[in-house]
């Protein structure tokens, strides 16, 4: 969660730090800070709000300085207060930190630290970082020693760059994304290439349990014990440079925009990847999928696929699950981990206990640089470029591509995937929207929606709710149709908004009955169907297309009517509250 971002080289730090922030604001971003260093000493400016708002009131970009720090951040400890925005000064302000994570021994640190006098001024975790730093540092005067010593007495997960008294930036890593850009006119550490891509393509990715030094004299890394390590530059893919809005409003309807291009290109890069897949699920002794939130969506859309189309059967288990039940996994069973960043703490987690089992990993995963990556037997990317609003909208189609194109390789073309069709039809969805714009409005002071699917439209269904969960604030609910007069029928009355998923397949029928007694309870009915009905007060029409491929064309109109709700809700639909990008904490 958050991000943090260091910067040493020629230029003035604040405002390369300050603009790296914003790129990498959908990590997290209840408050922000920069802490520069000039003169002999660390300055130290932060607030409540977004980078752009934060900025305007208190000039971050102004520190001066050729070294320093930034920070958004997404609470753990500690109320979202002006105090508690990062970077944290130590008590004497020789080091300051930022910090992306969780130190789960912070309190008996700090006690500890108390008792030696050192003070602390804020509800982190984080602050324990800064004075931990300081008091080895005031025994060793030693910034290398200091870090050893610092990293052997935190517990917890974590990612940290400190700036020192003498102007030395030194960063760690356990088990929270850092990575490191060579530039020409200076060094950068960041959670996320984002923060520096437009300045360098050149990264060193650190390992878990290592950390660097970065002064004028060029940089050092060391494993947690002290030695030397020595890591390849990596060149990074320029399509990360391609992070701005363009003539969109906002990130959200860019990436929904983007759904025709970037389901056909999902999994392109990683061809030999996807064979190999395809070879490790045939022979799978038993197979399941997880992953969180609409991964774990996408997971259960791939249960269907494979039983009806691969007769395979594949368990479907949500990643933060798994930790209470790691029995499942056997030798020769395989997990198939959906992610966006591959950074997800729950998906790390899922993995690693399956591994432990013996089972082998199969990765669909944005982020080919990422711990989930690197962890897995085989990585298929999604390849969809990255994905900047919190809510995910063409990671979910481009993971449900590349499940489509395990599937029918298995069953070898028995799905009839057609992508390219499919990507005419979501060309067409895109092309007008002014109905979807118009019931967006309606939605405005509506406190509950419902959304109706049967069969593999219930996963969709389940993604429906979310996207409008995340983005309008609505309490939304996706149900399996059948379950209608097994309760939630109960709820329906002349407030409540039901949207049916009603493709003109085999569930086509159910479903218009299912929508024929909530209307008769007087609430208001939106059909997604290629086939229209007195019963629907708002049909959006789908472009018809073959049955199998229907999920990746019926949650178009809702990513974009939750767009739009979103926006006549005034909420930001890119930087949902309360919610970050890339889950790193548990
Ligand atoms: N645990 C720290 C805090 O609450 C850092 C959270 C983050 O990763 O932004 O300040």
């Amino acid at each position: 969660m958050c991000s943090i971002i260091g910067y040493l080289g020629l230029n003035q730090a604040a405002p390369i730090i300050v603009k790296g922030l914003k790129r990498m604001e959908y990590r997290g971003y209840d408050s922000v800070g920069v802490a520069t260093f000039t003169n002999k000493q660390i300055l130290v400016r932060k607030g409540v709000g977004k980078v752009i708002e934060v900025n305007k009131t208190v000039r971050l970009d102004e520190l001066s300085g050729t070294v320093g720090i930034g920070h958004t951040r997404w609470a753990t400890h500690g109320m979202v207060t002006d105090a508690n925005a990062h970077p944290h000064p130590s008590s004497s302000g020789e080091v300051a930190i930022v910090h992306n994570g969780i130190i789960t021994n912070h309190e008996e640190l700090k006690k500890d630290l108390q008792q030696k006098g050192y003070a602390f001024k804020s509800q982190t975790d984080s602050e324990v970082i800064a004075n931990l730093l300081q008091y080895h540092y005031d025994k060793t005067r030693n910034i290398k020693q200091s870090m050893v010593n610092t990293v052997a007495d935190l517990r917890g997960d974590y990612a940290f760059v400190a700036v020192f008294e003498d102007g030395t930036l030194s960063a760690a890593r356990l088990h929270e994304p850092l990575l490191i850009g060579i530039g020409k006119e200076g060094y950068f550490i960041s959670s996320d290439v984002l923060g520096f891509v437009e300045h360098t393509d050149e990264v060193i990715y650190l390992d878990n349990r290592e950390f660097v030094i970065i002064s004028s004299g060029g940089i050092q890394i060391f494993d947690f014990d002290s030695n030397p390590v020595h890591h390849q530059i990596t060149k990074v893919s320029k399509e990360f440079a391609d992070v701005y809005k363009g003539e969109f409003a906002h990130f959200t309807l860019k990436e929904i925009s983007e759904q025709p291009r970037t389901i056909i290109n999902a999994g392109n890069n990683t061809k030999l990847e996807l064979d190999l897949a395809t070879d490790f699920i045939r022979h799978a002794k038993t197979l399941y999928i997880t992953g969180s939130g609409t991964s774990y969506n996408a997971a259960l859309v791939a249960k269907f696929l494979f039983s009806k189309y691969a007769k395979i059967k594949i368990e479907p288990i949500i990643s933060s699950e798994v930790h209470f039940s790691p029995d499942i996994f056997e030798q020769q069973s395989i997990l198939i981990a959906l992610s966006q960043s591959g950074e997800s703490a729950d998906v790390l987690e899922a993995v690693n206990i399956a591994k432990k089992a013996g089972a082998k990993i199969i990765s669909i995963v944005n982020i080919m640089t990422s711990s989930l990556a690197q962890l897995s037997s085989i990585s298929i990317g999604l390849g969809c470029g990255p994905e900047i609003g919190v809510a995910a909208t063409k990671s979910f189609t481009a993971q449900l591509a590349i499940l489509y194109k395990i599937v029918d390789k298995i069953c070898e073309g028995a799905v009839g995937l057609d992508l390219t069709k499919v990507s005419e039809a979501i060309k067409k969805s895109l092309s007008d929207d002014s109905k979807i714009q118009e019931i967006a409005k309606k939605l405005k002071n509506v406190s509950d929606i419902y959304i109706l699917g049967r069969g593999i439209h219930y996963p969709i269904a389940l993604e429906s709710s979310l996207k409008l969960k995340e983005l309008t604030y609505i309490h939304a609910e996706g149900l399996p149709g059948g379950e209608l007069k097994h309760g939630p029928l109960a709820l329906m009355d002349s407030n409540t908004y039901v949207i049916m998923i009603n493709p003109d397949d085999s569930t086509y029928s159910d479903t218009l009955t299912s929508a024929r007694e909530i209307k008769a309870r007087g609430a208001k009915v939106i059909g997604i169907s290629d086939k229209p009905s007195d019963v629907y007060d708002y049909w959006v029409e789908i472009p018809k297309v073959d049955e199998s491929m229907y999920p990746l064309v019926e949650i178009i109109p809702v990513q974009l009517l939750a767009y739009y709700a979103a926006v006549e809700k005034e909420t930001d639909p890119d930087y949902p509250r309360n919610l970050a990008k890339s889950v790193t904490v548990k």
